[in-house]
This record gives C-alpha cells, structure tokens and sequence, in this order.
C-alpha cells in the first residue's frame, strides 16, 4: 500500500521556475540574460507541454550549504559587493566587478536562488517525488571555490553535487555540453573518484575559459574520472552527436552512476554569438534523449537537468529548452509550427525575427569546406578521451 502510494505520488518530472531568477542581472546589455528562461517557461507553457502542477518553486541555497564548495570569505565579499560595500580592490581579487561579472545590487541573494532551485530538483528526485527535475536557472559552471569567472557567481551544479554526497551518498555523473568547457564543476571534483565528469566543449585554443584538454583526467584518486572532449571550430551535428552518444554511453558504462545531473548550454548552435561551433536545434532534441534513456538503465530513471550557456536567447535558447523538459515528460516531438501566441507577445521586444518553426531553417549556414577533417579530428580527440575506459577493459580482459 506504501509503495503503492509512494508511485501515484511520484510524478514523472517537475520544472523549478521563479520569475525571481530575473533578479540574476548584470546588466541591460549583458549576454548572460536569464529572460530566456522565462521565454521557455512561456514558450512551454503555450505549447501545453507545461502544467502548473508540475512547477515548483526554487528554494535559497543556505551558508553553509555554499561553503560545502566556495570559500567563506569569497561569500561575504559577494554579500557586501551586492550592497555596494565591497572595495574595487578587494571584489577585483574575487573575480567581482570585471566586464564578464560586474557586480549588481542583491547579488548573493539572486546568485543563493539559482543555487537553491538545483538542490530543490535534488531533494524531488533523491526523495522519490520526481524521476526527473529541471532548474534552467541553474548551469553556472565556471563558479569557483573562492572567484567568480564567466558570468558565474555561485557554483549551482558543484554544490548540488556536493550535496547529492553528503545527504544521499551518491555517486553522480555531471555531463556538460556546453560549448565552453565546464572547469569550475571539473576542477571541485578532480581528486574525487566517486564523482565522474564529462565535458564536451569547442577547443579551448581561441575559447573561455581555455581549459578542457583532452589530458585533464583528474587526479590521485580521482586520476581517469574526469573526461573531457574538446572538439573543433565549426563542428556540425553529425559530428557532434557522435562524438556526445559514444563518450556518455561509454563513460556511464562504465562509471555506473546513481544519479545523472546534465548541464544543458546551448551556445554550440551556429546562431550563438560567443562560440564558433555549428550545430542546429536538431542537436537540441537529441542530447536529452540519451540522457533520459541511460538515467533509466543505470540510475532507476534519476536524472536532474540545468540550463547553462545560451547568447542566442531568442532563436536558440527557448526551443533549445523546451526539447529537454518535453524528453522528461516523454513528448519530445514537438514539430511545426510555433504558437501564434507566442510569438505576439515576445516579437515586439525581439530584436530579431523570432523563429516560426520548432526546426531550423535548411539553409541556415554555408557548407563548410572542412567538413570531414573535422569530424576525423573529433573522432580521434574522442578515442584520445575514451583512453582509459578502453585501457581498462584491455586490463580487465587479461586479467579475465
Ligand atoms: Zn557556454
């Protein structure tokens, strides 16, 4: 009867939205712009994929939960910058008041609610009241333990994954497609073994934040748990979705996860102003997929999704998102055309044309020339990454 209970009241997902995530602004001209969360909220919601039960509210990450990974001092000159307290020396030595994180009024507090909403997404999975949670207000992974870097304050994924440790003693998978190379989450875990991430990101020779070499594997303990991939300028679909299916599907094989948490910035797609990766919406689609689809295999269906990098916040990002709660509520085939709705209340403060279909257009870009060398220099980068899972096998093998 318990259990039977405990099933009916488990819902297959849940979606942690506030319109207080706005409260996280740089500034008017700043490209990290968290309007486009609430363009998807709304985007989902006038597609009817979005019910209001299944939207629950983030909750403030606390002190001590934010010093499980950032220094105490870096967390007091965030609470007196976003006062107006802090010295320009003193905030430059934290990363704070730079032209990539400039400070802003309540800035502890608007940076504690993004925190907050990822450990709400953890306590509905671990507690059994979801299968799947998202908190697109979330993704913030070049946070580090005592600097703010690349329009990150507070390390939402590093501290929910700290906390999936200390309160459910589980092992996580982090995954991060966003085009820069997710350091800050990497470089929190490199020496702990029971946390395994992988970052797949534009190379790092002309990109922020530079790091993510296919060498960085962790280490003492930790040494063959960090994986990173980092793929060519100009990379298309084709290439990156194998490069992404044949690393997750490998490394989840292979690390047996109880959880997996994907970060989910969308600035490798073409339109993005900030990278130089030429991916489409098609991607988009995909990279849940096989997320929920290993969360189910390994980990009982426990999967937590964050947002993350995404410049184009009005042709790439709402669409973007949309496919990943649409894959949690398992209707992720969503084609045609946009709402009508939609469209009228956002095309006004659009200052481009907003796109009327859930596809790219078919000629969006130019064919690039460079096509196959690139995708043979992923698929090389890519066994590079894979090296000591298949290194281990061999061992296994000998052994056996
Ligand atoms: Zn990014």
């Amino acid at each position: 009867m318990a259990e039977f209970a405990r099933c009916y009241l488990m819902k297959k997902a849940v979606f942690v939205y506030s319109d207080d995530f706005q409260t996280y602004k740089f500034s008017e001209n700043h490209p990290f712009n968290q309007l486009r969360v609430k363009l998807t909220y709304d985007l989902l919601q006038k597609s009817n994929l979005l019910s209001f039960q299944d939207v629950v509210p983030p909750r403030m990450a606390t002190d001590e939960e934010l010093t499980s990974i950032h220094d105490p001092r870096y967390i007091e000159a965030v609470k007196l910058a976003g006062k107006g307290l802090l010295s320009k020396e003193k905030a430059s030595n934290y990363g704070l008041g730079t032209e990539d994180t400039p400070i802003f009024p309540n800035m502890h507090e608007a940076s504690a609610l993004l925190v907050g909403g990822t450990l709400t997404a953890v306590d509905y999975v671990m507690n059994g009241k979801a299968e799947h949670a998202l908190n697109l207000g979330g993704g913030l992974h070049h946070g580090f333990r005592g600097k703010a870097s690349g329009f990150c304050i507070y390390n939402d994924s590093a501290v929910a994954i700290k906390y999936l440790q200390e309160k459910y003693n589980a092992r996580v998978l982090y995954v991060d497609t966003d085009a820069h190379h997710g350091d800050g989450v990497q470089w929190a875990f490199y020496e702990d073994p029971d946390v395994c991430t992988l970052s797949i990101h534009e190379t790092g020779r002309y990109l922020f934040p530079g790091t993510g070499n296919v060498n960085e594997r962790g280490q003492g303990e930790g040494y063959g748990y960090s994986f990173n991939v980092p793929i060519d300028a100009f990379t298309e679909d084709e290439s990156f979705l194998e490069v992404y299916e044949q690393a997750l599907t490998e490394i989840a094989d292979f690390f047996k996860p109880d959880i997996i948490l994907t970060q989910n910035g969308v600035d490798a797609h073409y339109y993005d102003p900030l990278t130089h990766l030429s991916t489409t919406i098609n991607v988009y689609r995909e990279i849940p997929k096989l997320a929920h689809k290993l969360a189910h295999q390994h980990c009982n269906g426990r999967w937590i999704a964050v947002g993350g990098g995404g410049y184009d916040i009005w042709r790439v990002v709402p669409r973007a998102w949309s496919h990943i709660w649409a894959e949690m509520i398992d209707k992720n085939n969503v084609h045609g055309a946009i709402p009508n709705e939609w469209l009228e209340t956002w095309q006004d403060a659009s200052p481009v044309e907003l796109p009327v279909t859930w596809e790219d257009p078919t000629n969006m870009y130019k064919d690039i020339p460079r096509k196959q060398e690139i995708t043979e220099k992923n698929k090389q980068i890519l066994l590079k990454a894979l090296y000591p899972i298949s290194h281990l096998r061999k061992d296994n093998h000998n052994i056996g």
